[in-house]
C-alpha cells in the first residue's frame, strides 16, 4: 500500500509471505474489494508474459480525521493512500465534554456522507474514524489528562463510537501526527524522526527505531514542559517556566502585548500583521522566539539523534521571521554530528494538517486490525 503497485513477486519479497500465501491472499482480497490485479501497461512480447500487478483501492476505503483543538474542530476524509478528499472545521462554543463529543460524532457523519457522495462509487466504504486530542491519551481511546480542554478520564473513542459505529481510535494529536508522517508522509523510510509542533501549545512526537515512542505510561514528547526557566512565566500545566509559556501562540502575544502597551494585539495573526509592516519590537519578539525554538530542536537532536525533524503548526505561519533564528540556533546548540545529519522540514499546511494526521491514525488502526488479515490471510495453511 505504501509501496504503489507490486507484482506477486514483489508482494512476496516485501511481506515476508510465502508465493503461495501471496497466491491465496490476493485473490481473496480483491474479492472484499481492496486491491485489483491488472496488466500495467503493454508488455513487449519480446520481455516475456505481461506482468500483473497488485494496486490497492486507495478511492474506495476512506477514513475520517477529527482534531478536537480548543477553539475548533477540524476534520478531513482521506482515502487509503492519505489525500485528503474533503475537510471542514467547526468552532466549539464550549469544551464540555459531552457537547464537544457530540459535535465529533455529527461531524464525523457528515464528513462520511460528503465523502462517499464525492467518491461516488458504489461500494466505497469508511474504514475507520481517528481523533486528534493535545494531551495524555491512553489505550487508543481514554484522554487522562488535557489542560487544553480542561478535561480528566474522558473516553473519547468509546462515547464517538457509540455514536456514529465507526470503529475509532484516539491519539495525541501530535503522537497521530508523528505516526503520520512516518507512515504515510515526509517520513517514510525514515526510522528515527521527531514531528515538534507549535501553537497553542509546544508538542513534540517521536517515532525511534521505526516505531513511535508514546513511553511508559504514554507522555512522551512533551517538549512544551521542559522545565528551563526558573523565573519564567506561568504554564497552563500549572508549573513555572515550561519551554510552552514562552514559546506558545499566546505565550508570544503575552509578550509583545506588554512591550507594545499603546498597541491593541488581539492574537497571532495582529503580530503577522506588524511583523509585515516593519514594527521593530515584534521582529525581535518573533526572532527570539525562533532562538527559543531553535534550542528546543537542538534538545530534540541531542537527545535521540534523529534523521529528521518536521515542524508543523499554526505558528508555521510567522517561519518567516523565525527561521533564520531557528536554524541558527539549532546548529549552535547540536552537540557533534547530529545537527548535520539531521534534516529539518517546515511543513505550513495549516488546520487540515491536524484532521489528517488523525485520519491517517484510523487507517493505520484499520489495516492492522487483526480482522482484516485474519480474514483474508491464512498463514501457513
Ligand atoms: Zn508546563
Amino acid at each position: 500500500m505504501r509501496s504503489g503497485p507490486q507484482s506477486r513477486q514483489q508482494l512476496a519479497h516485501s511481506t515476508g509471505l510465502d508465493t503461495s500465501t501471496i497466491a491465496r491472499t490476493v485473490p481473496a482480497l480483491a474479492a472484499a474489494g481492496w486491491v485489483v490485479e491488472s496488466v500495467d501497461r503493454p508488455v513487449t512480447p519480446a520481455r516475456g508474459r505481461p506482468g500483473k500487478r497488485v494496486r490497492v483501492r486507495h478511492a474506495h476505503h476512506l477514513a475520517v480525521g477529527v482534531k478536537i483543538g480548543p477553539e475548533k474542530l477540524t476534520g478531513a476524509v482521506t482515502d487509503i493512500a492519505g489525500g485528503v478528499i474533503v475537510a471542514d472545521s467547526l468552532p466549539l462554543s464550549s469544551r464540555e465534554p459531552d457537547g464537544v463529543l457530540g459535535m465529533v460524532a455529527e461531524m464525523a457523519q457528515a464528513l462520511t456522507r460528503r465523502g462517499l457522495e464525492l467518491v461516488d462509487a458504489a461500494d466505497a466504504r469508511v474504514i475507520g474514524l481517528g481523533i486528534g486530542v493535545g494531551g495524555h491519551v491512553v489505550e487508543g481511546r481514554l484522554v487522562v489528562d488535557s489542560h487544553i480542554l480542561n478535561w480528566r478520564q474522558v473516553d473519547v473513542s468509546s462515547t464517538v463510537a457509540r455514536a456514529t459505529g465507526l470503529p475509532t481510535v484516539t491519539l495525541n494529536d501530535v503522537n497521530a501526527l508523528a505516526a503520520g508522517e512516518h507512515w504515510l508522509g515526509a517520513g517514510r523510510r525514515v526510522d528515527d524522526l521527531a514531528v515538534i509542533t507549535i501553537g497553542r501549545g509546544l508538542g513534540c512526537g517521536l517515532v525511534l527505531g521505526g516505531r513511535l515512542h508514546a513511553g511508559t505510561s504514554g507522555s512522551a514528547g512533551e517538549l512544551g514542559h521542559l522545565p528551563l526557566l526558573p523565573d519564567g512565566p506561568l504554564c497552563g500545566c500549572g508549573n513555572r517556566g515550561c519551554l510552552e509559556a514562552v514559546v506558545s501562540d499566546q505565550a508570544v502575544v503575552a509578550a509583545l502585548r506588554e512591550r507594545l502597551p499603546g498597541i491593541d494585539i488581539r492574537d497571532f495573526h495582529d503580530i503577522l500583521r506588524l511583523a509585515e509592516a516593519g514594527n521593530p519590537v515584534v521582529l525581535d519578539g518573533l526572532a527570539r522566539t525562533g532562538e527559543l525554538l531553535g534550542r528546543a530542536v537542538a534538545s530534540v537532536v541531542n537527545l535521540v539523534n534523529p534523521a529528521l525533524v518536521i515542524i508543523a503548526g499554526e505558528m508555521t505561519s510567522g517561519m518567516d521571521f523565525m527561521e533564520q533564528p531557528l536554524r541558527r540556533a539549532t546548529a549552535d546548540h547540536t552537540f557533534s554530528a547530529g545537527w548535520s545529519e539531521c534534516r529539518l522540514v517546515i511543513d505550513r499546511s495549516g488546520d487540515e494538517l491536524w484532521a489528517r494526521g488523525a485520519a491517517w491514525l484510523a487507517i493505520r488502526a484499520a489495516v492492522r486490525r487483526p480482522a482484516i488479515l485474519s480474514r483474508h490471510i491464512e498463514v501457513g495453511g
